[in-house]
């Protein structure tokens, strides 16, 4: 497995096209194109790892499965009263469903329906308080405390959220969110601005890999069931409307953030995390997905098969 990690690894230094770093958020846009890092934790806990594993990037809307999960902890199935469970087929900021839809977003991973998650957690509180939760949450599964968030990230996604504060806007003028709309773009602005390594980032996504189970500690992080459906939705919806060339090219459940970095899970083999900062034209990282392409291909994890 190192072998393949490792090969894997050099063949992505080698590449000249990596894609363009995200520049509408202007902090992530000062980020060295060059690098790239994998992590895989097996379902037993071995880790393999190359390129810059250990170096934090920003998580961005890879935090948006850590918050889904905290949601459906918290709210269970209600959770989907308030937002759907099919892919947009729109980018991951379109506001053009949202007016059909009555101001309900398709998915949690989109962004709209990630900032209705977001509300959803903070059940009245203050955004401190909400991302205390996430973060709490997060370095427990990680088992890691160390996890921050990058305040040069957060001034910039708020400097530069028009967008996204017109999502939360238009979907509190259907009476969508709970909370007022700077407070849920404040704790939606945090919890993308999670800085993590390529290792954090796969240990904390390896209670998807096990029905739940944390592998290091046995605890069941979430039910079977939960785990099931949390991997299904990354799956359909992970990276939005390159959904569906991720299923088809990966095959594994999946999520993608702006700051180049994917979690993927290969049920009952592994965590995996890859960062590459530079992005296709969907948004999605452009040498992590060709990375887990060569990775399937190498270990026939796909959930399709060889
Ligand atoms: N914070 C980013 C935004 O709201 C998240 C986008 C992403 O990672 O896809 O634009």
């Amino acid at each position: 497995m190192q072998n393949i990690v490792d090969q894997i690894y050099r063949e992505m230094a080698a590449r000249n096209d990596r894609g363009k770093v995200a520049g509408y958020i202007p902090q992530l846009a000062c980020v060295d194109p060059n690098e790239f890092g994998i992590s895989l934790i097996m379902q037993d806990g071995t880790k393999y790892s190359a390129g810059c594993a250990n170096t934090l990037f920003s998580i961005q809307s890879i935090s948006k499965v850590f918050t889904l999960t905290i949601a459906l902890g918290k709210l269970g199935d209600e959770i989907w009263t308030r937002v759907g469970r099919e892919p947009s087929g729109d980018p991951f900021n379109s506001i053009v469903q949202l007016e059909h839809e009555a101001g309900r977003p398709r998915n949690p991973f989109i962004n709209a329906g990630a900032i209705v998650i977001a509300d959803a957690i903070m059940m009245g509180n203050e955004p401190k308080e909400a991302l205390a939760e996430i973060l709490q949450f997060i370095r427990f599964v990680a088992d890691d405390d160390t996890i921050g968030i990058d305040e040069k990230v957060v001034k910039s996604e708020l400097l530069n959220g028009s967008r996204n504060a017109s999502l939360a806007n238009f979907m509190a003028s259907f009476d969508r969110l709970r909370n007022p709309v700077d407070k849920v773009l404040g704790t939606y602005f945090h919890h993308c601005s999670i800085s993590m390594s390529c290792e954090q980032l796969a240990k904390a996504g390896s209670f998807l890999v096990s029905n739940g189970v944390n592998y290091s500690t046995g605890i069941q992080v979430v039910p079977e069931h939960r785990a099931r459906r949390i991997n299904s939705l990354m799956l359909m919806c992970g990276h939005y409307d390159g959904s569906g060339e991720f299923a088809f090219r990966v095959g594994l459940p999946g999520k993608s953030g702006v700051g180049g970095g994917i979690l993927a899970i290969a049920p009952g083999k592994a965590s995996i995390a890859v960062w590459s900062p530079g992005l296709d034209s969907i948004g999605n990282s452009k040498l992590g997905t060709e990375a887990l392409e060569m990775l399937v291909q190498r270990t026939g994890w796909s959930i399709f098969g060889h």
